[in-house]
């Protein structure tokens, strides 16, 4: 199972201070060996973050990264190649957030196409807004997202897909067990890899999540900003 990570746009250096907690705790949890840890902080943070966690088995994630793989003159933007260069593993990419900033499938594509290029694992995020939801278009929406964003990718074994339901995000509205399995099982059958769940997840609602068996781990975003909350993710998915 996959426990990700994703602090968005907070944390400063201070931040790091407590992640000695997560830390200890993947090395003691008595299932340490079923579980992968990734941290994605802001770009600010990987590389102090990578030295942090060098010792143990939790790996850096970044949130974002241009379409290209090569440097240029793209100010304020960071590309796949200087994510790795400071020790980032992963990165996420067609987030929500950034789609709803007016990243399409297709500029999705090509950021995936780069960051595999330069040696990075994919954190694939999609997901249907409430419209679209209440429109009955889900399935439709998840496929356009997973034909375009993947088209001419044949590397499955370095994608990860998030399924994060924007209406969920950040709301604590949680899908229903029932819609989420079917949902998940839909997207396993469009692409074959590991499918995670994201969108309020917190150890208070975590027992919602348990009878799901075709979750393959979850994409944490404001629960992570705090370790107890994040270590408590982990322990309930496997109480
Ligand atoms: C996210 O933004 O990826 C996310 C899952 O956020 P939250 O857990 O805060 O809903």
């Amino acid at each position: 199972m996959y426990f990700i990570a994703n602090w968005k746009m907070f944390g400063a250096l201070n931040s790091l201070n407590s992640l000695y907690k997560v830390i200890k705790f993947s090395k003691n949890f008595k299932k340490r060996k079923l579980i992968k840890i990734i941290y994605c902080p802001p770009n600010t943070l990987i590389n102090q973050m990578f030295i942090k966690f060098k010792n143990s088995k939790i790996e850096v994630g970044a949130q974002n990264c241009h379409e290209f793989d090569r440097p240029g003159p793209f100010t304020g933007s960071v590309n796949s190649m200087m994510l790795r260069n400071v020790g980032a593993k992963y990165v996420i990419i067609g987030h929500s957030e950034n789609r709803k900033k007016g990243e399409t499938n297709k500029l999705i594509n090509l950021k995936i196409k780069s960051a595999l290029k330069s040696g990075l694992k994919i954190i694939f995020c999609i997901g249907e807004t409430i419209q679209e939801k209440r429109k009955k278009i889900t399935n439709q929406i998840l496929n356009n997202q997973i034909k375009i964003g993947l088209n001419k990718i044949k590397d499955k074994k370095n994608i990860i897909i998030a399924y994060e339901p924007v209406w969920s995000i950040g709301t604590g509205i949680i899908p229903k067990p029932r819609e989420l399995f079917e949902t998940i099982k839909f997207i396993k059958k469009k692409k074959n890899c590991k499918v995670l769940y994201g969108g309020s997840v917190n150890p208070k609602n975590l027992d919602n999540f348990r009878s799901i068996n075709v979750i393959d781990g979850f994409l944490v975003g404001g629960a992570s900003q705090n370790p107890k909350k994040f270590i408590d993710i982990i322990k309930k998915t496997y109480n």
